[in-house]
């Protein structure tokens, strides 16, 4: 595994795992496809989970 901090997909960002499932325009490009709620793209989360629970919501309630 590499310690290269950069994003493979998009090859910007610092390639944690915000980046990876949220915020890379590749993940964005499919959520939104996906039909999640925008509000979950532009939220500021910090962590992971957060969003993960956020979301698990909004789509229990749709
Ligand atoms: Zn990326």
């Amino acid at each position: 595994m590499s310690n290269d901090p950069a994003c493979k997909r998009c090859e910007n960002g610092s390639g944690d795992i915000i980046h990876a499932i949220r915020v890379c325009a590749y993940a964005r490009e499919v959520l939104t496809l996906g039909g999640l709620h925008e509000s979950l793209l532009d939220d500021n989360y910090m962590d992971c989970i957060d969003w993960l629970g956020s979301s698990m919501r909004e789509r229990n309630s749709t």
